[in-house]
């Protein structure tokens, strides 16, 4: 397999938990009755099944006999669900979502989902019940990447660390010997003044060097560097030009900070939030300009449903653009001749009636699936990129309202 398949797998796994948290998210219990579990893989199954055997004992005390029941029968659920495994739970480990949730008109239906092997591991066994479903960790995971370098710093510490997707994580830390303004009596105030400009320096060429060490081996996967501190020292310390040549391109910006240990590092995440998100969406401005341009000037562009999957099959899509927003499924229609035909409509609508255009004949439902589904399998099949494109941006939107949220760049131009 490709690393470009195995990619696009990733994506298309990515979406598919996307959808399911979306839909876990609309759902609510009229007690404090959703249980999630989140289970890592080297939690022994038989410990959590002890444990769910054991909450469900406790759960007798709840005094609501409708709640208890439900709780109950949350519990008894997972525990079936947890039969499926062996010793341990699959690779990143396991979620379980389990509970009676409103389904209009006072009623209630039971709902189960289990997620297995999420794309990052699960860090702790989490119990969880509540009146809705827990899924800020997974969120989290789904959340986009990116590895960034945090420098703060002024002129009596330092500290550098990552922020990695979300998490800050600091690494190194420094303190000067800089002295204060006041000099001692008997010292030359010029004396004073060009010892504390070289310690200054040595303090900058110090943290410099930290970050270096830290940052360079890693520049070909850095997505970006935030240096944060008081003025002026922040912007000494980068026009001076301490760090590393190819590492001073990646700086997004400097941003005030007022502490320079470890909290500082979370305070610049905070303040460069801005940059980060645009940050974030680089690579789709750059994917939607291209595909403007190509729409403007050249051939090699295509977008809507019908024209794409027609491209997408003859293998002359180089990458597919889907909005990220897209939510559409596409339903496959026979008529009694034998014509096929398809139609889009809205994943929250129920499947239309259709009339075949060339003959006028009632046609049957042959199948409706996930519009980004459909495409992203033809793309695995045809070794086309697949690229979810963001709609926080202006081009990113027009993808969506304009262009049914489905586009492509071609390979080369095929008139179709
Ligand atoms: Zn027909």
């Amino acid at each position: 397999m490709s690393t470009e398949t195995e990619g696009t797998t990733e994506d298309r796994r990515k979406y598919e938990f996307r959808k399911v948290i979306e839909e876990l998210q609309e759902y609510e219990g009229s007690g404090t009755q959703l249980v999630t579990i989140y289970i890592p893989e080297d939690k022994q199954i038989s410990d959590v099944v002890a444990h769910v055997t054991q909450e469900h004992s406790e759960a007798s005390n709840i005094k609501s006999k409708q709640t208890r029941t439900n709780v109950q029968d949350a519990l008894t659920s997972i525990k079936d669900r947890l039969r499926y495994y062996d010793t341990f739970p699959p690779e990143n480990g396991i979620v379980i979502f389990s509970g009676a949730v409103d389904s209009g008109g006072g009623r209630t239906e039971m709902v189960t989902k289990t997620l297995e092997s999420p794309p990052d591991p699960i860090e702790s066994f989490r119990y969880h019940c509540d009146s809705d479903f827990l899924t800020e960790p997974l969120e989290h995971m789904l959340a986009d990447k990116g590895l960034f370098g945090l420098i703060v710093l002024d002129r009596r510490e330092a500290n550098v660390g990552w922020l990695k997707g979300k998490r800050v994580e600091p690494v190194k830390s420094a303190s000067s010997l800089v002295p204060g303004k006041q000099r001692k009596g008997g010292q030359s105030a010029q004396r004073f003044a060009r010892l504390r400009l070289e310690a200054i320096d040595n303090f900058y060429q110090e943290v410099a060097e930290m970050a270096n060490d830290l940052f360079v081996p890693k520049r070909h996967e850095l997505d970006g560097i935030l240096v944060g501190g008081p003025s002026p020292t922040k912007d000494e310390f980068l026009d001076g030009d301490y760090l590393h040549h190819e590492l001073q391109d990646t700086v997004l910006g400097k941003f005030d900070v007022s502490y320079t240990d470890e909290s500082g590092l979370y305070d610049l995440v905070d303040a460069g939030q801005e940059a980060l998100a645009d940050q974030a969406i680089v690579e789709d401005k750059n994917l939607m300009e291209e595909f403007f341009e190509n729409l403007h000037t050249g051939e090699k562009a295509t977008y809507g449903f019908e024209q794409t999957r027609r491209n997408l099959i003859m293998g002359s899509v180089d990458r597919l653009l889907l909005s990220e927003d897209l939510r559409s499924d596409v339903v496959v229609y026979e008529c009694p001749n034998g014509h096929e035909e398809f139609e889009v409509v809205d994943s929250r609508h129920s499947t239309p009636d259709h009339e075949c255009a060339e003959c006028g004949e009632e046609a049957a439902v042959q199948e409706r699936e996930d519009v980004i589904e459909h495409l992203m399998a033809i793309a695995e099949q045809r070794g086309t990129e697949t690229k979810f494109i963001s709609t926080d941006f202006e081009k990113g939107e027009q993808l969506l309202d304009a262009f049914g949220g489905t586009a492509g760049l071609l390979r080369y131009s095929t008139g179709v």
